[in-house]
């Protein structure tokens, strides 16, 4: 999350080191909920930056969790300007709306020739990169609705425990609330189930790239890894597939288990 690079960097806000971990844990919820960095603003979008709303950022001379909120960049233009006020914003931080509906989500930008980097493989024109012998696919690209339209994506990510994480869902990723915390930085979103815990790791790289660069997940029988080496580890009723810097292009499925 840029905002809170240049926050923490500033001098007015002392060292990053021993300013960013307290910063990040106590900006993101109310406490007693979840450290959902993702979490605390008004309309449910992904993709978020901090807002110090009280005191302005320009006026602060220390941080204070209370007086900064996580906003969508729409929201925090309207706050910049003047039109949305303070006391919306300091009541929606103590409740989300993103806890309230369970979820924030926001659009993904990919249109064809698109590319899926699964660790260090690509994977291009392929409709699901699992099929199970029982009629089961996971992460399918979908027909799309017009020449114009996005590519279309369906997954249910989920963790090394099998609670779900994330959901592409169309065009757009959903983001779910049970998850120890969620961050986007940049281009990427990531979810941990635990400290030092990826779960997943998405980077998206419009307009043609989608990067699933770390995934720790295991549903019933099956298990992914996407490990931080790049290789991807497939487990399904007892066989393992390693899959290392390979392409694969214009295929049913990558894996056929
Ligand atoms: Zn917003």
């Amino acid at each position: 999350m840029e905002a809170r690079s240049a926050d923490v960097s500033d001098e007015k806000h002392g060292d990053e080191s021993t300013r960013a971990q307290p910063l990040a844990l106590e900006c993101r919820a109310p406490s007693g909920q979840a450290r959902m960095r993702i979490w605390m603003r008004l309309c449910g979008r992904g993709i978020v930056q901090y807002d110090h709303f009280d005191p302005p950022f320009e006026s602060a001379t220390e941080h204070r969790p209370q007086g900064i909120a996580l906003l969508c960049g729409s929201h925090h233009d309207h706050r910049s300007r003047g039109l949305l006020s303070i006391e919306t914003v300091a009541t929606a931080r103590l409740s989300p709306i993103t806890f309230k509906k369970g979820e924030a989500r926001d659009a993904l930008d990919l249109y064809p020739p698109f590319v899926l980097h699964v660790g260090n493989s690509e994977i291009q024109n392929v409709s699901s990169i699992v099929c199970t012998a029982a009629g089961d696919r996971w992460l399918s690209i979908e027909e799309r609705e017009d020449s114009d339209a996005p590519i279309r994506l369906s997954a249910d990510f989920f963790d090394e425990a099998g609670e779900p994480t994330l959901a592409l869902e169309g065009n757009e990723w959903v983001c779910l609330g049970n998850q120890w915390d969620v961050e986007t930085e940049g281009r990427r979103i990531i979810v941990r189930s635990g400290p030092r815990r990826i779960a997943l790791q998405l980077e998206a790289r419009p307009p043609h790239g989608l990067a699933l660069e770390r995934l720790s997940m295991r549903k019933g029988e099956l298990s992914i890894d996407v490990q931080p080496s790049g290789t991807t580890v497939i487990r399904n009723h007892g066989g393992v597939t390693e899959f290392d810097s390979n392409v694969v292009a214009n295929a049913e499925c990558v894996f056929l288990l």
